[in-house]
């Protein structure tokens, strides 16, 4: 939807297929850093989002096992000084409500809901643009090789009710829970009255709580509060090219990522930007081609540094015995807003 956004206000025609017949009440929270609130905010949508959303005060590292805070980022003070766009939390629904609507709004997008892209091949676009997730279909027809590989853990969500969770979790900002093979993390759903909670943990536990066993009795009394898990296995996809001719792959279909950085709708949403940047130069058809190929090798090399980044949150959130020892004794010692500048380069893009 960004993208169609993205290309339709560039004066492209755009017609976006979306297999679902209609987005209920889809999914869970999605927090959106201001790099991809930047992207958001040039396409006019910032506002209508920030109203359905909530600005967390900061990021609370928390030792799971004991139950400590080992380090408070700041978010809201400093995001939007520093990168000139703010740091929200959102329910999935509400955001993809605010892009419908702005799609709805613009001359230029045609939407087909409930209808099932399978190929490019006899349709009569200048481009394809596959935003078709991590099971992506149409990803056979630009690199055949590139399968979602499964990396381990799950990813169990749910949410509980904000006044039972305010008295456990800081309901005003994001917790990350730290603990041996597994970390959770918790934040407000928007405006909502809901706290969404993720834990990832081994991919063999059958009940998420098998693997939070011995943690800090705040930590355990929150997840007594939870139930109705749903759960997500965690998988990659890293394909070596992401466009053939004149179609490309965005988002998920291209580069699908572990959450632990909370960057693969960001990365989506990055992505839909700079695919409407690269397609208002070419002149022709055979420029076409040659954009989306710029576009994918400039994409390529950010999307990696930011999976790494994902996987050394992992390291360093699910370090246990001695490891964790000195996390819990080195991470009070560095100062809140050096660890936070740290991502300037991921915040204050694309
Ligand atoms: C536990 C967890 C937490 C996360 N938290 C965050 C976070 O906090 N912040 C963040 O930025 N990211 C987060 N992510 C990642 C984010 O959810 C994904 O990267 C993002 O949804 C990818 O968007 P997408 O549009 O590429 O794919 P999707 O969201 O998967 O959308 C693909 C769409 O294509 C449709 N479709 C599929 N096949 C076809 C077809 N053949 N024809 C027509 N339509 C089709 C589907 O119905 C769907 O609507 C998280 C992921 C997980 C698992």
């Amino acid at each position: 939807l960004t993208a169609a956004l993205a290309l339709a206000l560039d004066g492209h025609s755009v017609t976006v297929f979306e297999k679902a017949e209609g987005f209920d009440d889809i999914g869970a929270g999605i927090q959106l850093s201001p790099n991809a609130m930047n992207v958001l905010t040039q396409l006019g949508v910032a506002e209508a989002i920030a109203a359905r959303a909530f600005a967390p005060q900061s990021i609370r590292l928390i030792d799971g096992l004991r139950g400590g805070v080992l380090s408070e980022l700041p978010l809201a003070a400093t995001m939007q000084a520093r990168h000139g766009a703010p740091y929200l939390v959102a329910h999935r629904a509400d955001l993809h409500a605010v892009l419908l609507a702005a799609c709805g709004a613009t001359a230029g997008v045609t939407m087909r809901q409930g209808r099932v892209f399978e190929s490019a091949g006899g349709e009569a676009f200048d481009v394809v643009v596959a935003a078709d997730g991590i099971n992506s279909a149409l990803r056979r027809e630009i690199d055949p090789t590139a399968k979602p590989v499964a990396l381990g853990q799950t990813a169990w969500r749910t949410a509980i009710d904000a006044r039972d969770a305010a008295r456990l979790v800081d309901t005003a900002g994001v917790s990350v829970f730290m603990g041996p093979g597994a970390h959770a993390v918790a934040y407000r759903m928007g405006a909502r009255d809901a706290v969404n909670i993720v834990a990832v943990c081994d991919a063999a536990v059958s009940a998420p709580k098998d693997a939070f066993k011995g943690w800090s009795r705040g930590f355990a009394a929150l997840f007594d509060l939870a139930a109705g898990w749903t759960p997500w296995r965690l998988r990659e996809v890293r394909a070596a090219q992401w466009n053939a001719g004149r179609m490309v792959m965005i988002g998920d279909a291209a580069h699908a990522m572990a959450p632990h950085a909370a960057q693969g709708g960001a990365m989506a949403i990055e992505d839909a930007s700079l695919l409407a940047a690269a397609l208002a130069r070419p002149a022709n058809r055979d420029g076409i081609a040659a954009s989306l190929k710029e576009f994918s090798a400039l994409r390529a090399n950010r999307v990696e540094r930011v999976r790494r980044l994902g996987e050394q949150n992992r390291r360093i959130y699910q370090m246990g015995g001695i490891m964790a020892f000195g996390r819990a004794i080195v991470t009070p010692l560095m100062p809140p807003a050096r660890l936070i500048n740290r991502l300037d380069w991921l915040y204050g893009g694309p």
